[in-house]
């Protein structure tokens, strides 16, 4: 099964992806994940990635499609996966399109995670990342068991620069502007479901099922 997460930042993709990887059996394939391990590893891509990321802007179209391309003809990747901030501008699903295609493959589901701006700050500024391992975490929704000590790792939380609330507006910005049509672009597909981001995390993944099926 091959899934696309769509929704704003703070939405709940990564945390919703986690859940899917883990019951369906397929790989998380986050591109947030992958440019944030190479910022830590010091890479030229984490180096280029960083200076968009700072800024709340989309890293290049060019520095993304290869490496999500790349990933999904992985071994792992033979029973499908699930795609998270990926893609979010049509030239990149287009990119996608053509190189499933070439293979004689297409996408499944794209699984819109929808949540209105008003939630998302706030949602934002209380999420807390593990610096080791990028397990992320939530001050009041999905706390750790010890404060700000990683359930997953044992490392430390913090909070991302990019999930400041100045960050987190340009952020919102871009999405409206460059991700959001993606929305049309797969209803158009015939792939779209919507799922109600706004509620509990786990009544979201049983939406999320009856969708996708046991
Ligand atoms: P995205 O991957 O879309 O950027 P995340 O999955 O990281 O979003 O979720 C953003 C923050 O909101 C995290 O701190 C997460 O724990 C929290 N969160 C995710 N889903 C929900 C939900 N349904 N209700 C409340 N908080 C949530
Ligand atoms: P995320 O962890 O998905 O919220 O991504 C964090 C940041 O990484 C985004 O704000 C972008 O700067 C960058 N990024 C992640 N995925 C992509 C993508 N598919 N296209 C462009 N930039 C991306």
């Amino acid at each position: 099964m091959k899934i696309i997460m769509l929704g704003a930042p703070g939405a709940g993709k990564g945390t919703q992806a986690k859940k899917i990887a883990a019951k369906y059996e397929i790989p998380h394939i986050s591109t947030g994940d992958i440019f944030r391990a190479n910022i830590k590893n010091g890479t030229e891509l984490g180096k280029k990635a960083k200076t968009y990321m700072d800024q709340g802007l989309l890293v290049p179209d060019e520095l993304v499609v290869d490496l999500v391309v790349d990933r999904v003809n992985q071994e792992d990747c033979s029973n499908g996966y699930v795609l998270d901030g990926f893609p979010r501008t049509i030239p990149q699903a287009e990119s996608l399109k053509k190189a499933l295609a070439s293979m004689g493959q297409e996408m499944d589901y794209a699984i819109n995670v929808e949540v209105p701006d008003e939630n998302i700050i706030h949602r934002m500024s209380g999420r807390r990342a593990c610096v080791d391992c990028g397990s992320t975490y939530h001050l009041e929704y999905a706390p750790t068991k010890e404060e700000d000590i990683c359930d997953n790792c044992g490392g430390s939380l913090i909070l991302r620069d990019d999930d400041k609330p100045e960050t987190v507006k340009k952020r919102l910005d871009v999405y409206h502007e460059q991700t959001q049509p993606l929305i049309d672009y797969y209803a158009n597909e015939g792939i779209l479901r919507d799922v109600d981001g706004t509620i509990d995390i786990n009544d979201v993944f049983a939406e999320i099922v009856k969708v996708l099926g046991e």
